[in-house]
């Protein structure tokens, strides 16, 4: 993980160099479905572009920069995701999520509400990095079911852990509406 204080790091202006408007979301990839590794059942993951936490030894170097990617109309994407058959749940991978939350939070409200998903969330930052951020991050993170949260640390890591690469990471499932941690795995 590169050494960078990310209390300093200014989420507006990683905003402005992701170019995203308004109804938009920027994807490193195709919606994938069936999954069973990033979340308990059977789930669609979507794959976001853009990542600050350069995490050595990053499985996904190529979703790191802000401007690549696609560009894709968060309605397209709800259509798309209404028309999987069989899945329990949606999770967000990245790339970081959590640079494009207000995007992120209408696709997880639209899963809960009118396909009765639970949604999950990876992200580089913590928990309590994301609570401090307030604003539009941590109402995406009151959005979700459960978060795994904290960089990836090559020196740590573990791959027997449940959907996690190292043990500094931990699975937290969430109160929905308020953030609230109910339990830490
Ligand atoms: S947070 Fe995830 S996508 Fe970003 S650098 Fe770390 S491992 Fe890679």
């Amino acid at each position: 993980m590169a050494d960078i204080d990310w209390h300093q790091i200014a989420l507006d202006k990683i905003a402005k160099q992701m170019e995203v408007p308004d109804g938009y979301i920027r994807l490193s990839g195709p919606i994938e479905h069936d999954n069973i590794v990033n979340g308990d059942g059977l789930r669609a993951v979507l794959w976001t572009q853009g990542c600050p936490n350069h995490c050595k030894g990053c499985q996904n170097p190529e979703t790191w920069d802000y401007t690549v990617g696609t560009l894709v109309k968060i309605d397209d994407i709800c259509k798309e995701l209404s028309e999987l058959q069989g899945q329990t749940g949606l999770t967000f991978c990245g790339g970081e999520p959590f640079v494009q939350p207000k995007a992120c939070k209408q696709i997880a409200d639209y899963c809960r509400k009118e396909l009765g998903w639970d949604v999950w969330s990876f992200s580089g930052f913590t928990y309590e990095i994301i609570k401090e951020f307030g604003g539009e991050p941590w109402e995406f993170l009151k959005s979700l079911d459960a978060l795994i949260d904290g960089p990836f640390i090559l020196s740590q890591r573990d791959l027997s852990l449940r959907f996690r690469g190292s043990k500094n990471q931990r699975l937290l499932k969430l109160e929905l509406g308020t953030g609230k941690i109910l339990s830490i795995e």
